[in-house]
């Protein structure tokens, strides 16, 4: 399979044109633009389905709070359905989205934090929400598919020839 380094190649080599293309078809505003490279960069960066194992290059990337990704690295089985399209990344945002609000009900329990202001926003602008989504979405599809193609051209190893029985079944004829 591709290493974490093919996969952010190919992620951030394709990032400009998807950006260009983005802004040609549909003319978003500035910060729609930065959403959806800011989620295309997080999901590149940190959210890759090879979350699914033990080591590897984004789990890394998470530094010291890598340990959180331990539990998901347990239940998701590599390549299973941390690697589908359409659900792959939705595990991860649940499970992140799990992780974070146990956080946040830990900081405002123990000394009343909230989320600011603006990240309520964000959280109540359903249009920035689905850029942000396909920002999230792109690079994960990009992997699960470069994936998919590595594996289907990898050539199959051959069956060994059985040595006794292909005497045996000359002799017999
Ligand atoms: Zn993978």
């Amino acid at each position: 399979m591709p290493s974490g380094k093919t996969h952010m190649a190919v992620e951030m080599a394709l990032l400009p044109a998807i950006g260009a293309a983005y802004h040609l078809t549909l003319q978003p505003e500035p910060v729609e633009l930065a959403v959806f490279v800011g989620g295309y960069l997080f999901s590149s960066l940190l959210l890759s389905p090879d979350l699914d194992l033990h080591k590897n290059a984004a789990r890394r990337r998470w530094g010291p709070l890598g340990f959180i990704w331990a539990p998901y690295s347990r239940v998701f089985k590599h390549r299973g359905l941390s690697h589908s399209l359409v659900l792959g990344p939705l595990t991860r945002l649940l499970y992140l989205g799990i992780v974070l609000a146990g956080v946040l009900a830990g900081l405002s329990y123990l000394w009343g934090l909230t989320l600011p202001e603006e990240a309520v926003g964000l959280l109540e602008n359903q249009r920035l929400l689905w850029v942000l989504g396909a920002g999230i979405y792109l690079p994960n599809m990009l992997h699960v598919l470069l994936d998919r193609i590595v594996s289907a051209l990898r050539p199959r190893p051959r069956p060994r020839p059985r040595p006794s029985m292909g005497r045996a079944g000359a002799r017999g004829r």
